[in-house]
C-alpha cells in the first residue's frame, strides 16, 4: 500500500506521491529561539521525526529543513529584557534545543537554517512581491503583503474574504483569525528593536516572521515541495501567511501536503508559554523521568489527536518500556540456547512486520503499529515459555525489534543497561547471602535494591537485576 497522510489543504486522507520520485522535501517550523522550548513544542518535533522516520523507512530519501526563528518580536523582547545581544541571547536556547532533541532521540535534521543568517533571501522575497503587485509600502517605511491581491487567501484556513469589509493591517508576527489583516512583511525599524536593524530598499528593519519561513524553505528545498508540517497553532496566519506569499513570488503550488499535529494540552488547555502551563524537558528529567520515556508518552498517541499530559502518563510509559526491555533480554538469553522454532517464529514476525508498517503507512496510525508490536511480545513470551523460540529463532525477532526501532527509536536492543558498581556489589552479596541460606539478610538486602529503585528476580542462570 502506498502511504497516505491527511493533508489539512484538502481536510482529507490522501495517497503520498513527492514530486520527485524516491524522494521528500520536508520543511518543519522550528522554535522560536527566546527560552526553552517546553514539551508541547517538543510534541510537535517528535511527530515530525515519526514522520521522516516512517518515510525512511518505507524507503524513500528525505530531506528536511528545520528552521531555527532567532529575530522576531519574542527574541528581541527577550534580549532586551536579558540585556543581551540577540545572538548572544539566542545561542544558549539553540544549544538547548540541540541537547534536547538529543535526549528525546530525535533525528537532526539535514538543515538548520537561522533566520538571522538569511535575510538577503528574505528581501529578495519582499522585492519580488512589490513586482508583483502583492505588496505595498506603508507611510512608516514597513511593507505589507495585501490580502485582497491575493485571490486565494484563505485557502489552508478556509477564510473567506469580505470583498466590502475593509482591511486592516498587523504589524505583530501573531494574531488571531479574528483579526484577519494585512501582515507585515518588513518591519521598518522602531524603538522596540534597540539595535536589531539590517539594511534594505526601503530603509533600516527586520523581517516579519512569515517571511522568514517561506524564504528559508524555497531555499533549501526549492519553489515547490513535498511536505510542510507544524503544530495545528501554525495553520493560521503562520502558514497562510506563507502559502500566499510564497505562491504570489512565484506563481507555482508551494507545498503538496501540509500536516499538523494537535496540541499536547495540560489540564484541558493547551501547553503554551503565555499560559504559563508548561513544562521544558528539564523540568520532567528533573523529576526523575528519562528522555526515553518523555518520547514513548509523546509518540503513543496519534498526531492528530489532542494529547493530555500528565506525570502518570509518564510512570505509565516507564512500565510499557520496562515490559519492552524485558522481553529484549529474555530474547537475548534464549538466543544463546539451541536452536528451536524458527520457521514459526519467522512466520510470526512476518505478520507483525506487516502490520505493523500498515499501521504506519495509514496516516501515521502508532497505535495500530504499537499493538503489532506488543501483540508480538505476547506471542513470542508465549513461545519462550514452550520453548519454541531459542537460538536463531530469537535472533530473528531480536532483528525484527531492531528494525521496527529504526521508527520508534526506544527499543534499546543492543543497549546493554549498565548496572551501577554500587548496585552490582549488593545483588553480589545477596547471592552469597543466599548461597549461605541467610535468607534474613539475603531479603534485606532485596528491600534496600527496592528503596534504590532496582528490583530483583532469580533466574535459572542467576539473578537478573533492573530498574523498578
Ligand atoms: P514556537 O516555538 O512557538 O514557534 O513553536 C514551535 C512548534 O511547536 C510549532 O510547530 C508549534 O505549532 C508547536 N507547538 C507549540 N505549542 C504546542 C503544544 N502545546 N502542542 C503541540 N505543539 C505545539
Ligand atoms: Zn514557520
Amino acid at each position: 500500500m502506498p502511504i497516505r497522510f491527511y493533508n489539512s489543504l484538502s481536510r482529507s486522507i490522501e495517497e503520498f506521491n513527492p514530486i520527485r520520485p524516491g524522494r521528500v522535501g520536508m520543511y518543519t517550523c522550528g522554535p522560536t529561539v527566546y527560552n526553552y522550548a517546553h514539551i508541547g513544542n517538543y510534541r510537535a518535533y517528535m511527530f515530525e521525526d515519526l514522520l521522516r522516520r516512517t518515510l525512511k523507512f518505507c524507503g524513500f530519501e528525505v530531506r528536511q529543513v528545520m528552521n531555527l526563528t532567532d529575530v522576531d518580536d519574542k527574541t528581541i523582547r527577550g534580549s532586551r529584557e536579558a540585556g543581551l545581544p540577540l545572538d548572544e541571547y539566542t545561542r544558549k536556547y539553540k544549544d538547548a534545543f540541540f541537547e534536547d532533541i538529543g535526549v528525546l532521540r530525535i533525528e537532526p535534521a539535514e538543515v538548520y537554517p537561522e533566520a538571522t543568517r538569511h535575510i538577503d533571501e528574505m528581501i529578495g522575497l519582499v522585492e519580488a512581491l512589490l513586482t508583483a503587485g502583492v505588496a505595498y509600502r506603508a507611510d512608516d517605511g514597513s511593507v505589507y503583503f495585501s490580502i485582497s491581491r491575493f485571490p486565494r487567501y484563505g485557502q489552508l484556513a478556509r477564510i473567506a474574504l469580505d470583498p466590502e469589509r475593509q482591511v486592516a493591517r498587523v504589524r505583530h508576527d501573531e494574531y488571531a483569525k479574528e483579526s484577519i489583516a494585512d501582515f507585515a512583511l518588513w518591519k521598518a525599524w522602531d524603538e522596540a528593536d534597540g539595535d536589531v536593524a539590517w539594511e534594505s530598499p526601503w530603509g533600516r528593519g527586520r523581517p516579519g516572521w512569515h517571511i522568514e519561513c517561506s524564504a528559508m524553505s524555497m531555499r533549501y528545498l526549492g519553489k515547490s515541495f513535498d511536505i510542510h508540517t507544524g503544530g495545528v497553532d501554525n495553520l493560521f496566519p503562520h502558514h497562510e501567511d506563507e502559502i500566499a506569499q510564497s505562491e504570489a513570488a512565484t506563481g507555482r503550488k508551494f507545498v503538496n501536503y501540509w500536516l499538523h499535529c494537535a496540541h499536547l494540552m495540560v489540564d484541558g488547555r493547551k501547553m503554551s508559554k503565555s499560559l504559563g502551563n508548561f513544562y521544558t524537558l528539564r523540568d520532567v528529567l528533573d523529576r526523575g523521568f528519562s528522555g526515553r520515556e518523555v518520547r514513548w508518552e509523546l509518540l503513543r498517541t496519534h498526531y492528530r489527536q489532542t494529547l493530555n499530559f500528565t506525570f502518570q502518563g509518564l510512570r505509565d510509559a516507564r512500565v510499557s518500556l520496562n515490559r519492552l526491555d524485558e522481553f529484549v533480554t529474555r530474547l537475548k538469553e534464549a538466543a544463546v540456547e539451541p536452536n528451536a522454532g524458527r520457521d514459526a517464529v519467522e512466520e510470526r514476525c512476518r505478520n507483525a512486520a506487516a502490520a505493523f508498517l500498515a499501521g504506519l503507512e495509514d496516516d501515521l496510525n502508532i497505535s495500530a503499529a504499537l499493538a503489532a508490536l506488543f501483540d508480538l511480545v505476547r506471542d513470542v513470551n508465549r513461545m519462550i515459555d514452550a520453548g519454541e523460540c531459542r537460538g536463531n529463532a530469537a535472533e530473528t525477532v531480536l532483528g525484527r525489534l531492531r528494525d521496527m526501532d529504526r521508527v520508534l527509536g526506544v527499543l534499546d536492543v543492543d543497549r546493554s543497561e549498565t548496572v551501577p558498581g554500587e548496585i552490582q556489589a549488593l545483588v553480589d552479596e545477596r547471592q552469597a547471602a543466599r548461597k549461605a541460606r541467610d535468607y534474613a539478610r539475603a531479603d534485606a538486602i532485596r528491600d534496600e535494591l527496592t528503596a534504590k529503585g532496582w528490583t530483583i528476580e532469580d533466574t535459572p542462570k542467576g539473578p537478573r537485576v533492573k530498574r523498578a
